[in-house]
């Protein structure tokens, strides 16, 4: 009954979104000002949102240009529809223009079809429909909408400040059938110290290492410069058995009098690191069979006592698991040393419901300060999490299942959504099982089954959570 109440509504979907599709609602800090925090294109999605919902004759709320929301039905309890208009990048290799939308037999091609215009249309359609029904409401219902997902979340960040938080919601920007859980990031810094002047006479002097760039990233480059003094031969020979021995890319050069070595690892998403080869972590494990300096000594040593080989924190003594959210991991995602300023690791911690993060921390940052190093905390996300048994988890998922008669299970990941703003929400598609992935890629498009499908599952679940019957 759902999908045949969207079928009257495809034309005006395929319209509204095109619309919002031809907006390139990409930041650009260089035109930021008060009217438009993260540039033009953001704020003419969001006020795009704004004049379709007028047109409707929904209320609107603006929060500073940078957020807002749509507001429907009437109630005590708010219930959140969390979604984004500003889109990344285009990028290259595009077939059609990513911001001109084709709209063919069976699908929309543009950039945001996926993530997040295309979800964010449905869920609109699924209120408005709703609300076309002139439905009994038992709860307000507030469409949420960004435009700085893709980069600092400074939209929600300012929303939520000021605004009511619902008391229930889901987020339309990930996947069906939803995910429960999103385990909580953590990045730091373990900072060398500086090193007291020793006299040191080492057959081998590291003049600088650098690996990685991205904390989140395992890194699949690593390179060090050392001074050798002599046997540089042999160091050579080592080096060419080393890379064999771990079954390693790597290469090494002398320029002036310095060895320079290089590693090749296999760079994956920091979130699950063992799957990756960690090019900085082996050159270190390389280098700690030198002789060197006492300061570069102290840094590698550093990596094999805490680090080398270690995916999930058993080394810094933070091995955690659960049954719902798996493990505790650990990314060394950045790795830099120089012989005049010392050296730095940079890690992605990512840990499930019930890991003690500042309790852990707090021990190892007593446990290295004896061997000279300290941590400089960034950010850290706890983890996001509501029970799969939960009635209003339940009853999404029955929702998705009623309509495609695919009986996964919700289920939890180690990474982020926009469903975290939220305290308590899950994200909710629209992705399919069978959809392709083209989210950040070039040739963006959603079918068009996808699409009244996602609406139609929404409009399930709102009626079942929002109306009274
Ligand atoms: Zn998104």
């Amino acid at each position: 009954m759902w999908r045949e109440k969207v079928q009257e509504y495809e034309n005006q979907i395929i319209e509204d979104l095109k619309g919002l599709l031809a907006i390139e609602s990409v930041r650009d800090d260089s035109k930021s000002s008060t009217e438009n925090p993260v540039g033009p294109g953001p704020r003419q999605a969001l006020d795009y949102m704004y004049k379709i919902a007028e047109r409707d004759g929904f209320g609107t709320h603006d929060v500073d240009h940078i957020a807002g929301r749509i507001e429907v039905g009437s109630g005590e309890d708010v219930f959140g529809i969390l979604c984004h208009v500003d889109v990344v990048p285009a990028g290259e290799g595009w077939d059609t223009n990513p911001f001109d939308p084709v709209v063919t037999e069976d699908k929309v091609i543009a950039r945001g079809t996926l993530d997040d215009k295309g979800p964010t249309i449905a869920a609109y359609y699924a209120v408005k429909i709703l609300n076309d029904m002139k439905v009994n409401w038992k709860k307000r219902i507030h469409i949420i909408i960004g435009t700085d997902e893709e980069s600092d979340w400074k939209c929600t960040d300012r929303y939520f400040k000021t605004e009511e938080m619902p008391a229930l919601g889901f987020a339309p920007d990930a996947e069906f059938p939803a995910i429960h859980g999103e385990k909580g990031i953590s990045t730091f810094d373990v900072i060398q110290n500086e090193q007291a002047e020793e006299q040191d006479e080492p057959e081998y002097e590291l003049r600088s290492f650098t690996s990685g760039q991205r904390y989140n990233m395992v890194p699949d480059e690593a390179e060090a410069h050392i001074n050798v003094k002599e046997n540089m031969t042999d160091v050579i020979q080592n080096f060419e058995q080393f890379l064999v021995d771990n079954q390693l890319e790597g290469e090494s050069s002398v320029d002036s009098g310095v060895l320079v070595l290089n590693v090749q690892g296999k760079a994956v998403h920091g979130m699950d690191p063992s799957i990756g080869i960690n090019a900085g972590l082996y050159l270190l494990n390389f280098l700690s069979q030198l002789d060197l300096d006492k300061s570069a000594a102290n840094f590698v040593d550093f990596s094999e006592k805490y680090l080398f080989n270690s995916h999930f924190g058993e080394k810094m003594g933070m091995k955690y698991h659960t049954e719902i959210m798996g493990d505790v991991t650990t990314n060394i995602g950045v790795i830099e040393y120089n012989n005049t300023k010392g050296g730095k690791f940079g890690i992605n911690l990512r840990y499930p419901e019930g890991f003690e993060f500042d309790e852990a921390m707090s021990r190892f940052t007593k446990e290295i300060a004896e061997l000279g190093f300290s941590i400089e905390l960034g950010k850290n996300q706890t983890p996001h999490y509501v029970e799969k048994d939960d009635p209003f988890v339940q009853t999404l998922v029955q929702a998705y299942r009623n309509q495609t008669g695919d009986e996964s299970e919700p289920y939890t990941i180690g990474g982020g959504t926009y469903a975290r703003n939220l305290d308590k929400g899950v994200a909710f598609g629209a992705m399919f099982d069978d959809s392709e992935d083209l989210m950040h890629q070039k040739n963006e498009y959603i079918t068009k089954k996808q699409l009244f499908n996602a609406t139609s599952i929404y409009l399930e679940s709102l009626y079942a959570l929002c109306v009274e019957e």
